[in-house]
């Protein structure tokens, strides 16, 4: 029995073993790739540095999420692309365990180049949206509003202008098993000129330019939530929504919000 295990152990040993040189190739091919000056089968690999510094970022966005309360424990995930690969949170890891060595990384059919541990479960939503939008970024929650209006409502009623921030009046996509690619196509119609939405009975998706961008925009979302639960639930009054013009107006008015070429 005892020699069946160590057998075992020793096997187990082995294909670890495996997976980190299999890793180690992806990798040693992309600078060899990169060195020559980026020419191949790939032409927009990452240098090692790229993707240690996006993996940092991915992995404090992720821990933003627990901190600012928008997801539980190891509910949500997080994608970031860097050329032609999507780093993405591993499943079920809890954030504040993630180290530089735990980079996990995807190209965009779904195939693993980096890492040994398993990506997060909803790879179709991530993987749809970096093949078929701009999304350098995207950001998955369970924030508790957000969530909450996923079971009330087909869409989000406009009630305040920020609705201009995700592309205007927020829709839910039908509810489907988490991490099939039912759910990441009914994502994606539910976004079709927005860069966020809210799935059904599960919580919120967005998308950016940016990890930050993503993040905001995920905020943004979770904040005009709990403003129309609470505007709602005044007995006896119902909240004003915006008209489409009055959204309209606010939302060329956003695009040039902030400080100019920052
Ligand atoms: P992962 O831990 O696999 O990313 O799953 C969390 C989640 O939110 C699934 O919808
Ligand atoms: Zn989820």
């Amino acid at each position: 029995m005892a020699e069946q295990r160590r057998e075992r152990e020793r096997a187990q040993e082995r294909e670890r073993e495996r997976e980190r040189q299999g890793v180690q190739d992806v990798q040693g091919a992309q600078e060899a790739q990169n060195a020559q000056g980026g020419e191949g089968d790939a032409p927009d690999a990452p240098n090692a540095e790229e993707v240690a510094g996006a993996w940092e970022a991915l992995v404090a966005t992720a821990r933003r999420m627990v901190s600012d309360g928008l997801v539980v424990g190891t509910s949500g995930n997080v994608s970031v692309r860097v050329g032609d690969i999507v780093l993405v949170t591993p499943s079920g890891v809890p954030y504040d365990r993630l180290t530089p060595d735990d980079v996990t990384g995807v190209d965009l059919t779904g195939r693993q180049v980096l890492g040994a541990l398993v990506p997060t479960s909803e790879l179709p939503m991530h993987l749809a949206l970096h093949r078929t939008t701009d999304a350098r970024a995207v950001v998955h929650t369970h924030a508790v509003h957000a969530t909450a209006v996923s079971t009330l409502v087909t869409e989000l009623p406009p009630v305040h202008y920020m609705t201009g921030v995700l592309g205007g009046p927020v829709r839910v996509a039908p509810y489907a098993t988490y991490g099939t690619e039912e759910l990441a196509r009914n994502m994606v119609r539910a976004l079709e000129g927005r860069t966020g939405c809210l799935l059904q009975n599960h919580g919120t998706i967005t998308y950016g330019a940016t990890l930050d961008q993503a993040y905001d925009r995920t905020a943004q979302l979770e904040w005009m939530c709990r403003l129309w639960l609470t505007a709602s639930s005044v007995p006896g009054l119902t909240p004003t929504l915006l008209t489409p013009e009055q959204l309209a107006q606010a939302e060329e008015r956003l695009r040039k919000y902030g400080q100019p070429g920052r």
